[in-house]
């Protein structure tokens, strides 16, 4: 059953209809019914992420000509939200790989690295995460430490990056670290990015973080230490790392927009229900204008996130800059989770304070969408500079 909550179905093409119901008759089916146990046990569900790979999830934006499914932007958006909506852990999952490597590696990458990285990740084959964030570098990235110095025709890698999604699990990473040198430091422009298969000796994962919510997605700080590399590993233009890092992230805030609209929905679905069935007074909750105004408030602002980050993708797929559209989206879509959750935990009342009712879940995985990716205050600055730019 479709509601007004839902993604409107009349406005979108045959395969953006079938990629969202194939979605989502999976997550119902095969993530939903876990995700509590997840939640509870911190469990990353590696076969979930499997058979997604197996359906083409994991390369969705990825050309077909490498493997991929080459589905446009608003098709990925349209499935990244009904992944989220039944466990936003493995949408983060799904989220990171479609975005960020796989832009950077298709962008930037040479043939053979494309042969070699692109195609297996596309396939489903390879679990792919991003390590740009350092524990003292992390709304200016900039700033970070890790280094790769020269040796030989290849680099070695010594550093520490915090909280990779992927971390400890992933098959490959991409790495960002410096490779000016201590005595000549050139800012963003002394970045480099780096393919590292995480079997290479050196690359240490920490144990996975004990997080508030998105329990079933595994972060880790990741230890860099004496890591070599070939001269292939490097991705592109030296330098050019941390431009490639926010071309990454633009597509990367569109993911995590699609992800808070899949929490608020299903906290708005929920909630729904709930209001139907919970009688104070003699009568249904829902039957209390006050009660109404609340959902009605809760689907008004899921639609307009929607649109906002659907609007921006479209953008996107025709080659616009989408910097700021970026940041609008996952500005207003994950404030707009945190907001909604709050307020289904509030309708569930006591019961909405407990474990035992998935309301909880949602207002906790909705919290990190306005950190990660850059923080709601980080999205506001480029918003705000984009209205300053000739
Ligand atoms: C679950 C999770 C998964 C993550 N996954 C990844 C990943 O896969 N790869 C990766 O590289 N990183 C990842 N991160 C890191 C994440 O992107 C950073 O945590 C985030 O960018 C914020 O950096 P910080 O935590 O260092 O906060 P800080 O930069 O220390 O910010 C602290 C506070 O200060 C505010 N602030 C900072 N600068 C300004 C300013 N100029 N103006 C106003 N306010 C400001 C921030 O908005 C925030 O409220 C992940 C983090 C989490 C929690």
């Amino acid at each position: 059953m479709t509601t007004v909550a839902d993604a409107p179905a009349g406005g979108l093409t045959d395969t953006q209809r079938q990629v969202m119901e194939l979605a989502r008759e999976f997550a119902r089916e095969h993530i939903e019914p876990h995700a509590a146990e997840w939640d509870r046990t911190k469990e990353f569900p590696r076969p979930v992420l499997d058979e997604l790979g197996k359906l083409g999830f994991l390369g969705m934006t990825v050309p077909e000509r490498y493997d991929g499914m080459g589905f446009d932007s608003v098709t990925y958006l349209l499935a990244l939200e009904e992944i989220a909506a039944a466990d936003a852990g493995i949408a983060v999952s799904i989220g990171i790989q479609n975005a960020i490597p796989a832009t950077m590696l298709l962008r930037h990458g040479s043939e053979a690295q494309r042969e070699r990285w692109l195609k297996p990740l596309a396939r489903g084959e390879l679990l792919v995460g991003f390590a740009l964030f350092e524990p003292d570098a992390g709304s200016d990235p900039a700033g970070m430490h890790a280094q790769a110095v020269r040796d030989g025709d290849g680099w070695v890698l010594n550093g520490a990056k915090a909280w990779a999604t992927n971390g400890g699990t992933a098959d490959l990473m991409m790495v960002m670290v410096r490779t000016d040198t201590p005595g000549a430091r050139r800012g963003a422009k002394g970045i480099s990015t780096f393919i590292v298969p995480t079997d290479t000796p050196g690359y240490r994962p920490g144990k996975p973080e004990d997080k508030m919510g998105l329990r079933a997605s595994n972060t880790a700080a990741v230890a860099l230490e004496d890591l070599r590399l070939p001269a292939d590993a490097l991705l592109g233009e030296e330098g050019m790392g941390f431009v490639y890092s926010m071309e990454g992230l633009e597509a990367g805030r569109l993911g995590i927009a699609a992800q808070a609209v899949g929490i608020a929905r299903r906290a708005l679905e929920l909630s729904v229900a709930y209001c139907a069935e919970r009688r104070q007074f003699d009568r249904p909750l829902r039957d209390f204008q006050g009660v109404q105004f609340k959902l009605a408030d809760m689907a008004t602002r899921i639609a307009a996130a929607r649109a906002l980050a659907h609007a921006a993708a479209a953008c996107k797929d025709r080659g616009e800059p989408v910097r700021e559209q970026a940041s609008m989206a996952k500005l207003f879509a994950s404030e707009t989770a945190m907001w909604v959750t709050t307020q289904a935990v509030q309708l569930f009342g006591g019961y909405g304070y407990m474990r035992d009712f998935p309301v909880e879940k949602l207002f906790r995985d909705a919290k990190v969408t306005e950190i990660y990716e850059g923080t709601s205050e980080i999205q506001r600055i480029v918003i705000a500079r984009g209205l300053y730019r000739a």
